[in-house]
This record gives structure tokens, sequence and C-alpha cells, in this order.
């Protein structure tokens, strides 16, 4: 049983997390915000904040929805796998080397180095122990602000079962409402794969469609959901995130009747009329839009039609590898004055952060 398309870019696992950040690694001129690397759009917002504006975001009891697992593994934890890759591995293709080079000297410039990292990501993740290890510092990033630490390494190949159950070992070190797992499946995946990840039920609080915006045929794909949605599992879907996303296919999602939207940039009226009556949670990653250039400015973000209608909304990060940024860099998007930020005052920020609480799916009992 292959685990390739549960590890395909952007659309592997995805957890959400209660963020209680740490303050120990918080250095802002050295753009290190615990063991996140940020910088670009978020750093300029989180550079522009007064001290108390920092602690006020630090402090604000939050929840991060959509972060993809595979996005978000801190660069001291890739490095580490490279070296330990490279000394056991006798054959490493060109491309993971060329990927972990510049890693490793800090030459990935923009998004495409950063997305072309993604096949050594696979390679360096593909083993239980690795992915452990790199489970382990995504959730540390965003919980702990400590220093991930090491397992030992185990037998490679993974099925997708063993995937699931690694990651979910590591989700279930912190407390249930600290951390749990949604699995995305990819809209390429077949029936029987898509079954399958419905059924992988532990600790696992929903479902998630995500990968190419065209490509496969969602009314397979809904009596799944109708399932996982019965089973109790949340579902939250990637709906209208790019301009190839037809209105049809959104009605089409639309109807699996998500507890949670991720992106939701192009919905029409109709959709959004379901979405506001329905209430459902839209999950924003501020910066992922702006630099996959899918927004273009935070003025004409979507975030701002939501706050209009005082719509349930959660700010997410989405990848903080290729994005460069963190959950405490996207809240200070919210607070930092125009232009770095959208100028919101404290209190419209403390409730945004509370919705993020309030719609976080729960474990099955
Ligand atoms: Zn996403």
């Amino acid at each position: 049983m292959s685990t390739a398309n549960l590890r395909q870019p952007l659309s592997a696992l995805r957890r959400t997390l209660s963020a209680s950040w740490s303050s120990r690694r918080l250095t802002l001129n050295g753009r290190l915000y615990s063991q996140v690397s940020v910088a670009g759009i978020p750093a300029e917002a989180l550079q522009s904040l007064t001290p108390s504006q920092v602690s006020f975001i630090q402090n604000l009891p939050k929840a991060e929805l959509h972060a993809h697992l595979n996005g978000s593994i801190p660069v001291p934890v890739l490095l580490e796998l490279a070296r330990e890759h490279k000394s056991t591995s006798t054959s490493v293709s060109s491309h993971i080397q060329e990927g972990l080079k510049k890693l490793e000297n800090l030459e990935l410039k923009d998004l495409n180095d950063f997305f072309g990292l993604f096949p050594a990501i696979y390679a360096l993740t593909a083993t239980p122990a690795a992915l452990a290890r790199a489970a382990r510092g995504v959730l540390s990033s965003f919980l702990d602000g400590d220093a991930p630490q090491s397992t030992p390494r185990a037998t490679p190949e993974m099925t997708r079962e063993e995937y699931v159950e690694t990651v979910a070992a590591e989700v279930e070190r912190y407390p249930e409402d600290k951390a749990a797992l949604i699995v995305s499946v990819n809209r390429t995946m077949s029936e029987q794969e898509v079954e399958e990840c419905v059924g992988i039920a532990r600790r696992i609080v929903g479902i998630d469609i995500c990968g190419d915006p065209i490509a496969g045929d969602m009314d397979k794909f809904a009596k799944y959901f109708a399932d996982a949605k019965e089973d109790g599992l949340g579902v939250t879907l990637h709906i209208a995130e790019t301009t190839e996303n037809t209105p049809a296919d959104t009605l089409r999602l639309l109807q699996f009747q998500p507890n949670r939207l991720g992106h939701a940039t192009f919905l029409d009226d109709e959709a959004k009329s379901l979405v506001l009556k329905n209430k459902t949670c839209i999950e924003l990653c501020l910066t992922s839009n702006l630099l996959c250039k899918t927004v273009s400015t935070l003025e004409q973000h979507h975030i701002q039609y939501y706050l209009a209608q005082d719509h349930p909304i959660s700010i997410c990060t989405d990848d903080t590898l290729p994005f460069q940024t963190s959950l405490l860099a996207e809240y200070a998007l919210l607070l930092a004055p125009a232009p770095l930020g959208l100028g919101l005052s404290e209190d419209a920020v403390r409730r945004i952060a509370r919705m993020s609480l309030d719609n976080r799916m729960s474990v099955l009992s």
C-alpha cells in the first residue's frame, strides 16, 4: 500500500492546535519567533508592533485550525533529518541533494525554491521514526517553543495507517484540548483510498479535501464524507481557493455540509449566502494568500467581507515553512496598522481568536 498520495504537497495531514506561545525564543530583530523563521510581510507586521502588543497576541488564547504537517516542519529539524539521511542512505537522488543544499546554505529565496523542496521533505520523512520527529517538531513549534527531541530510528516503508498512527502518537503527547489531527484526502485519490483515510480515526477530529482544484470527481467522495459526519468527524474542505475552482464544484462541496472551509477566496454570491446562512467558519491564511497571489492586498482580502458580516473566521498559517510565517505573525497582521496590517483593535483581535477556539472540532469519545 502506497503512502504517496498522503504525502503530496500541501495535502498531507493537518492538525488543529490550541497554541500557547512561549516567549523564550522570540527575538524581534533576529526574526526568530519560536522555532519558526518569519520573514517578509508577516515579519514587517510583527516588527511594527509595540512590546505590549506582541505580548497581547502571544498571550491570547487561540487555535491554529489549518496548518499542513509537511509544510510546517521547522528548518532545524529538516536539517537534522537531512544529515542522518545522508549518513545512512547510499543513493540520494540529485533533486533531494539540491534541495537540501539550498536549505543548508539558506539559499531559498522564493516560493518556488520552497515548493521545490517538497520531494526532499517526503524523502526525509519516509520512515515512521523520521516522520515522528518531524511531527514532534511541528507540534513543538506551535505549542512549546522548545527544541524538538529525537526519537530512535525505525523500519522504513509505511502504510497509510502507519503514517497516521505515527503522527497521531505524537499528537497524543499533548492533552486533547491542545492538539488534534485532521486527515486530508487529495482530490485525486481513489474511492478505496478515501474510504481508508476516513476509517483511520484515532485522535483524529476531522477530514479535509485538498489538492489540484480541478482534479477528481467530488460526487464519488460524497458518501464517504456523509459517513464521516455520521461517525461524528468534523468536515473541513479546501474550497474556492483559486479561480480554477468552478462555482459548480464549490456548490457540490458545500453539499457535504462542512463544519469549516479552507480559504474560500473565490465564493460567488450563491455560495456566500449558503456559508453565511450556515455560519460555516472560514479558515483564513493571510500570508499564504498574498504570497500565492490569490489575493493582492490585505485591504482586498476577503477577511474584510467576513469581518463586516460578523461571520466566524479563524486565522491560520497554512504552511509555515514556505510562507515563512507563524501564528503569532499572522495575528500581528490583524493588529498592525495599515498598510502593514489590518489595524484592528485588540478587542476585535480577541474576538477573532475566540472564534478560532469555538470552531475547533472535538475528539470522538
Ligand atoms: Zn491549506
